[in-house]
């Protein structure tokens, strides 16, 4: 971002030269002086300022110009910067004009032609109108500025989507922002469709896809080569482990993600219980540290891509990608995680994305500003939506089945949720149905089957109920338990559900599934642990076994 910028309008070459030459001899240092030869080019440079979120402190317009007159370009040129200072310049027949135009259009001065000697009747006058217009106006935000309504799915992706990627944004909600009603003014007719993003280079991408925004902001989306030692699915604590000593030990490593590193990790407001962080540490800033330390032995990390398919072919392993794109390895990492339970209730899937999220994106905690909000599920990362949303909203209450917290929660959680005055928790309550429009809802409660059902207004609903493996992708290709989690070592062959499955004449490491070069690691293996420590210690664990397998072929 640089200077603020003074823009001049004079349809007479040898004025506007001149206006520059003062403007620049005196404010040169501090603002950026743009010149323009009418109020036409001038509207269309404001214009395109504004896209590019760069300021303009002070416009200074000739009056008496062919094609548009002064007052009719501050008039429109103030819809644009409505905080600029305007000055218009004039000749002493147009005094009338210009007095007129202090109440009409608010102007801030009229300078009369010829304004000799600067030092006297040009530069004290603006620079008091400069000096005032800086107390009043703080530098603009710089990055991605985002206008979308409140509660509704695509917003919610893309803020979500963002902030998992650590990208700055600016939130600018519709009917509430005049900022997103000029921007929405620019694009012009008819409106683009919302969210609507605008880039610091002026750039913008109406109801984009992840993938559209990704290639965008930078991130890579599509692998370099068509051939890796290893490539790992999910770039949650067990993928990014595996890549930092997958490569760190000489692998060529892709990790493939389909949304954002961090997997749930990077949703966790608060991981207390991480070795090493006796402060605990955010689930992003846990991430940034990963990913770059991935990066910095040569990972390469594709993000916004879907894996969709695996099959084995001869000794190597071919990866399906969800824009059509294949790539080869020689051996596979499976750490796709598990994403949440749905909820089986009316009115649930219809409100989804709009006011009803499942996990707990803390994208919303500004959305959710003095509201009451409802959180079904009693596990810690339930316990630390909790305690997340409770410094934005009015009230949080936790629904949960069982008679406590304390049965499924750590202790330490319990404790954090007690001392927390505006979260309450509702034993033995199950949501039967959620009410409303794209705005709010209602939640129709029951305590206990078969008791009276109650109606509560709630702002917004978050579901963190009990997860299913990311699974499906791999078909029958590996074995799984009856409930998707993907079968290793000695379990294979232990498992009561006595899946067949297509084994070399040697038994599977520990880690690998029954497809052999084919690994897992962290939440989605049939009896993991669910902690980001146990994760993390399977990822670099299961690279060592990728050793012992790629000395085998
Ligand atoms: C809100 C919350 C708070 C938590 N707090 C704590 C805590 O304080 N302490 C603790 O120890 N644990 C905590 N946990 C649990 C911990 O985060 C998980 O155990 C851990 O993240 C599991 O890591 P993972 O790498 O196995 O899987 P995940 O973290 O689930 O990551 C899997 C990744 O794979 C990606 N993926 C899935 N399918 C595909 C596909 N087909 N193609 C490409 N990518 C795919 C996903 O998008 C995801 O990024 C918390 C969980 C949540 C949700």
């Amino acid at each position: 971002m640089g200077n603020p910028i003074i823009l001049t309008v004079d349809d007479d070459v040898q004025v506007s030269n001149a206006i520059e030459r003062d403007l620049r001899s005196q404010f040169g240092n501090a603002y950026k002086i743009i010149k323009t030869l009418s109020g036409k080019e001038a509207l269309e440079t404001a214009k395109q300022l504004k896209l590019r979120n760069d300021q303009i402190a002070l416009f200074l317009t000739d009056q008496r110009m062919p094609e548009m007159d002064g007052t009719t370009f501050l008039q429109e040129a103030i819809e644009i910067y409505p905080n600029a200072r305007r000055v218009l310049l004039t000749a002493y027949a147009d005094t009338d004009t210009a007095i007129e135009s202090i109440n009409k259009l608010g102007l801030d001065y009229y300078l009369l032609k010829p304004w000799d000697p600067p030092e006297e009747k040009l530069y004290p006058m603006l620079t008091d109108l400069l000096n005032d217009w800086q107390i009043n106006n703080p530098p603009p935000f710089e990055g991605i500025r985002v206008v979308g309504y409140p509660w509704n799915p695509a917003s919610h992706q893309v803020k979500n989507f963002l902030a998992r990627n650590n990208v700055p944004y600016q939130w600018l909600e519709i009917e509430k922002n005049d900022e997103a009603n000029r921007l929405m003014k620019l694009a012009g007719n008819p409106s683009p469709e919302l969210p609507y993003l605008v880039f610091p280079d002026g750039s913008f991408l109406s109801k984009p896809q992840n993938v559209e925004i990704a290639k965008r902001i930078g991130l890579q989306t599509v692998a370099d080569q068509p051939f890796y030692d290893l490539v790992i699915v999910g770039a949650g604590p067990a993928g990014l482990a595996a890549a930092v000593y997958g490569a760190s030990e000489g692998l060529k490593t892709l990790v493939v993600e389909q949304e954002a590193p961090g997997g749930q990790a990077g949703m966790s407001s608060r991981i207390e219980n991480y070795l090493g962080f006796p402060q605990g540490l955010s689930g992003s800033e846990l991430t940034h540290r990963a990913v770059s330390q991935a990066r910095r032995f040569g990972v390469e990390i594709v993000t916004a891509q879907k894996v969709v398919g695996m099959e084995a072919d001869g000794a190597s392993k071919k990866i399906k990608l969800g824009d059509g794109n294949e790539v080869r390895c020689k051996a596979l990492l499976v750490s796709s995680g598990v994403s949440y339970r749905n909820l089986e209730a009316t009115g649930i899937s219809e409100l989804t994305g709009a006011g009803i999220y499942y996990g707990a994106a803390r994208s919303e905690g500004e959305t959710v500003k003095d509201q009451d909000v409802f959180i079904i599920g009693g596990a810690n990362s339930a316990g630390q939506a909790a305690i997340f949303f409770s410094r934005y909203a009015k009230t949080v209450t936790m629904l949960i089945r069982s008679e406590s917290i304390a049965t499924t929660m750590s202790h330490y959680l319990v404790d954090q949720i007690e001392a927390t005055e505006n979260i309450l928790v509702r034993t033995k309550t199950e949501v039967k149905e959620a009410l409303g429009s794209s705005r709010r809802e209602s939640l129709i409660l029951t305590r206990d089957p078969g008791q009276k059902l109650e109606t509560v207004s709630a702002g917004a609903l978050f579901i963190l109920i009990g997860a299913v493996p990311n699974t499906d992708w791999l078909g029958d290709q590996v074995a799984r338990d009856s409930h998707g989690f993907i079968l290793s070592g000695s379990d294979i062959n232990s498992n009561e559900q006595k899946i067949s499955v297509s084994t070399s004449n040697r038994n599977p490491y520990m880690l690998e599934t029954s497809l052999p070069g084919v690994f897992v690691a962290g939440d989605v293996r049939h009896g993991s642990i669910k902690r980001v420590a146990s994760a993390v210690g399977e990822g670099s664990m299961a690279v060592m076994f990728v050793h012992q397998y790629l000395n085998t072929v």
